[in-house]
């Protein structure tokens, strides 16, 4: 599966633990992140990483246009809910797109667990 992971600052190191204790789940899939983000996880985990361009930059656009064009399977994507965001619109572009896709979409840690957990054992997947 084609699998795309985004932090916004405050979670980045929610998204490495993450990563880190999926690393054996994730290690099976291809996966893509934006700039800063998949930086963070290739150098934590040793994971290859297809990286975008930094989301504030337009990562988070290019995810969603990867998203319009059908070439990904799961989103976990971890929010400041507490920090405005200067590319607030393109965060919200990109959520729109998973449910106009109908693509599994993570907004925090615990979601991305259930995810995982259930990609792990291939529930719904
Ligand atoms: P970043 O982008 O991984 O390049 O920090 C994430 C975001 O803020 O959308």
């Amino acid at each position: 599966m084609k699998i795309a992971l985004i932090a916004h600052d405050k979670k980045k190191n929610d998204m490495i633990e993450l990563a880190k204790k999926y690393r054996g789940v994730l290690e099976g899939h291809t996966l893509y992140a934006t700039g800063t983000t998949g930086t963070l996880v290739m150098g934590e985990t040793n994971l290859p990483v297809i990286r975008m361009k930094s989301g504030p930059l337009g990562g988070d656009q290019q995810i969603g246009a990867m998203l319009a064009c059908g070439e990904l399977d799961l989103i976990i994507f971890l929010r400041d809910p507490l920090t405005a965001q200067p590319h607030e619109p393109d965060v919200s572009a990109l959520l729109r797109l998973c449910d106009v896709q109908n693509i599994p979409l993570a907004t925090n840690v615990s979601s991305a667990v259930i995810m995982l957990e259930a990609l792990d054992k291939k529930i719904g997947f």
